[in-house]
């Protein structure tokens, strides 16, 4: 979280445990110092997803280039999904993402899916081919299609939202939504209206149902006038 960018981000590394650590560092790193450069200030909102764009494919190059200098690290790669307010505005943003970590907007009540996950399963499931149902359970279900660290990465999807102020965005990796289902996620956040607290206990309510993988959440609320975060990891 970059509160000060007004830049907020997950990025879950794979390919062993050091290597998918580097991968989801040089993607943060990058965003970073692209933000530095040219991200802070502007109230276009369009630019800033151009600018998250450019980040992903920039760091897609790095973890390659990474890899081809440190064996170790050969095949490493990370999801990114990151989000972008304008110098003016916490009412809208930019969305961009690359792998399965995901997006949500809940409001009144209800969460809304915002990014499409890049795996196998779900492509199978939009060409028809596999029901929504099985998607979850199928042996490939943790395939990756798009993922920072790929010579061949087929886009990054970018997107702008517009939030109203009462709204919550959920930045979360795949450690959240393979272990809750999107009933168990909106009781949570409708169970409380402290960020922290409801970011606490979607890691712990996680872990309750198996916890099999590493989490990282991200809450935001933005306000009219003002922006509260909170995460936990
Ligand atoms: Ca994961």
């Amino acid at each position: 979280m970059r509160p000060g960018r007004r830049l907020f981000a997950v990025a879950d590394g794979m390919g062993g445990h050091v290597a998918g650590e580097v991968a989801s560092a040089l993607a943060i790193a990058t965003l970073d110092e692209t933000f530095d450069a040219d991200g802070a200030g502007t109230d276009d909102t369009d630019a800033l997803a151009r600018n998250l764009v450019d980040a992903a494919l920039r760091a897609n190059e790095r973890i390659l280039e990474r890899g081809r200098r440190d064996p170790a690290t050969r095949g490493m790669g990370t999801t990114l999904t990151a989000v972008a307010f304008p110098a003016d505005s916490y009412l809208e943003c930019a969305l961009a993402h690359v792998g399965d970590s995901r997006a949500y907007r809940y409001r009144r009540g209800r969460l809304e899916l915002l990014t499409r996950d890049h795996t196998w399963v779900q492509e199978e499931v939009e060409a028809g081919r596999l029901d929504p149902s099985e998607a979850k359970r199928h042996p490939y279900a943790n395939v990756l299609s798009r993922v920072l660290g790929l010579p061949q990465l087929d886009g990054v999807e970018a997107r702008t939202i517009r939030l109203e102020p009462r709204d919550l965005l959920l930045l979360c990796t795949d450690g959240l939504t393979t272990m809750l289902d999107e009933e168990d996620i909106t009781d949570v956040l409708a169970g409380d209206d402290d960020l922290y607290v409801c970011a606490a206990a979607l890691i712990d309510a996680a872990n309750t149902h198996g916890g099999n993988d590493n989490v990282s959440v991200v809450l935001l609320r933005p306000l009219p006038d003002d922006a509260r975060s909170g995460s936990g990891t």
